[in-house]
C-alpha cells in the first residue's frame, strides 16, 4: 500500500507528489492522459505572476508570491530557462486609473517586489511600443514553459522512489477505515490528493465529496505576433476586478513568441481546444449548476463581447492595440488555446481563491487556476502539511 495516492498528473498533482515524496512519503501518481501535463499545464500564457492582483490574504496572493521565489530558484537549480522579463499593466482611459491605484494597493500589500508605477513617459522607456496614460512596472514578473517545470517535478518524484502511471484514470476515491481505495486503478493509499483540473468537481462527487461549487470551462484562445520585436516582456490591460481573468495581454514566452490573448468564453467541453468540441455530459453539467444562469444574468454583456473576441481576430487584435497601437490585424496569425478550470459557486459567483477541501482521508484541489502553475511549489506545500 502507498502512504498517498495523487490523481492528476498536471503540475499541481506533481508537485504535491514531489513534496510528498521529498518528505519520505511512498507516492503514486495516477494521471489519466497518456503523457503528463497534458491539459491547463501546457496549455497556458507561459507567465511567472509576482503577485499583484490578488486579495491580501487570499491562498493567491500569498501561494503566488511565495510560489514564484520558490520557481525562480528551482528552475536555476535545475537549469530550466526562466527569465524576469517583467511586466506593465498600463491603464489607457482614465476610469482604468483608480483600478490601476487599487492594484497598486493589492500589489504592496502582497509584498510584490521592486514595484514601480509609471507615467507616460517612462512606459515607452520599458516597452517602446507600449502607450498609456499611467502604469504600474513589475520588473519581477517572468516567463518559463511550466510542461518543462512539471516534467523537472516527474523527475524528482521518480528520483526520490515515487510510481507515476499514466493512462491510468480515477473513477472514484473511496475511503475505507484504514485506506483509501483508488477506484479503477488498482491502488489502495492511507491518503489520497486529487488535483483533477477541469474535472476536479466531478472527482470529487464520485468521491462521496459534496463540493458547492463546479467547474465551468473557459476557453482562452491566442493569437501569434508575427512582430514579436514589438514586445519585450508582458504587457497587460488593467483588468475588470470583479472577474477572476486578466484580459487581452501580450506575453513573450521562454520560446520567443509573443502571445495575444487569452479569450474567456465558456466552453461546451472540457477540453474544447478546438472551438467546435463539444460533449453533451460537459455542457450539461454546466447548464444544471445553478451558479451558470445567474452568472450568465450578471455578465452577459461581458459574454457577448467574448462571444465577439473568439469569433474576430480583428476585434481580439483591437483590444491589445489598446496599448501597443502598432499592433495590427495583419500581424497576427491563429495560435494555441487553453481551457481554464474556473470553479463557479452556487449563487453565480467565479471562485477567486484557490479551494482546498477535505474530506477524512481524500485532498480536493477544487480550484486551482492561475496563477497556480507559478504558486504550484508552495500550494504542494500546503498540501502536503494538510496530509501530514
Ligand atoms: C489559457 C490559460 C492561461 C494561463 N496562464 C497562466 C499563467 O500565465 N501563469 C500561471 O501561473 N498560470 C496560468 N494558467 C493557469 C495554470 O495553467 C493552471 O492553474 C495550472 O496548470 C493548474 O494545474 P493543474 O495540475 O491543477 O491542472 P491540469 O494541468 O489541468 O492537470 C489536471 C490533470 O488531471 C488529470 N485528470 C483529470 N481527471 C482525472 C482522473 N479522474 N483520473 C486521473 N487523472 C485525471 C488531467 O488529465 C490533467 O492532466 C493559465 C491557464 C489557462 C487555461
Amino acid at each position: 500500500m502507498h502512504d498517498v495516492a495523487i490523481a492528476g498528473g498536471g503540475i499541481v498533482g506533481l508537485a504535491t507528489a514531489r513534496a510528498l515524496a521529498m518528505r519520505g512519503r511512498t507516492v503514486v501518481v495516477l494521471e489519466r492522459e497518456d503523457r503528463l501535463g497534458a491539459h491547463q499545464t501546457t496549455h497556458n500564457s507561459g507567465v511567472i505572476h509576482a503577485g499583484l492582483y490578488y486579495a491580501p490574504g487570499s491562498l493567491k496572493a500569498r501561494l503566488c508570491v511565495e510560489g514564484a521565489a520558490a520557481l525562480y530558484a528551482y528552475c536555476r537549480d535545475k537549469g530550466i530557462a526562466a527569465e524576469r522579463c517583467g511586466k506593465l499593466v498600463v491603464a489607457v482611459r482614465d476610469a482604468d486609473i483608480e483600478r490601476l491605484d487599487e492594484l497598486e494597493r493589492r500589489a504592496r500589500a502582497n509584498g510584490v517586489q521592486d514595484l514601480a508605477r509609471l507615467g507616460p513617459g517612462d512606459i515607452t522607456a520599458i516597452e517602446p511600443a507600449a502607450r498609456g496614460l499611467a502604469a504600474l512596472h513589475s520588473p519581477n514578473t517572468g516567463m518559463v514553459d511550466f510542461g518543462a517545470v512539471a516534467a523537472a517535478y516527474a523527475d524528482d518524484v521518480r528520483e526520490h522512489g515515487g510510481e507515476i502511471r499514466s493512462g491510468a484514470a480515477v473513477r472514484a476515491l473511496v475511503e475505507r477505515d484504514d485506506h483509501v481505495e483508488v477506484v479503477g486503478t488498482g491502488v489502495r493509499a492511507r491518503h489520497a490528493v486529487a488535483c483533477a483540473g477541469a474535472w476536479s468537481d466531478r472527482l470529487a462527487l464520485a468521491s462521496g465529496a459534496r463540493p458547492d461549487v463546479r467547474i465551468v470551462p473557459f476557453r482562452g484562445a491566442y493569437l501569434r505576433l508575427t512582430r514579436p520585436d514589438l514586445v519585450r516582456g508582458q504587457i497587460y490591460p488593467v483588468p475588470d476586478p470583479a472577474l477572476p481573468f486578466l484580459g487581452v495581454h501580450l506575453s513573450r514566452t521562454i520560446g520567443g513568441e509573443v502571445l495575444v490573448g487569452p479569450t474567456a468564453l465558456m466552453a461546451p467541453a472540457r477540453d474544447a481546444y478546438r472551438l467546435a468540441t463539444f460533449r453533451r455530459a460537459d455542457l450539461g453539467a454546466t447548464l444544471r449548476w445553478p451558479g451558470t444562469a445567474r452568472l450568465m444574468r450578471r455578465w452577459w454583456r461581458t459574454g457577448l463581447t467574448e462571444l465577439a473576441h473568439a469569433a474576430s481576430r480583428r476585434l481580439l487584435v483591437r483590444e491589445a492595440a489598446r496599448f501597443v497601437p502598432a499592433i495590427g490585424p495583419a500581424d497576427v496569425r491563429p495560435g494555441p488555446a487553453g481551457i481554464r478550470a474556473q470553479a463557479l459557486a452556487r449563487d453565480g459567483t467565479l471562485v477567486d481563491d484557490f479551494v482546498l477541501a477535505r474530506t477524512g482521508r481524500a485532498v480536493h484541489v477544487l480550484n486551482a487556476p492561475s496563477p497556480a502553475a507559478t504558486a504550484s511549489l508552495a500550494i504542494a506545500e500546503l498540501i502536503a502539511s494538510e496530509v501530514a
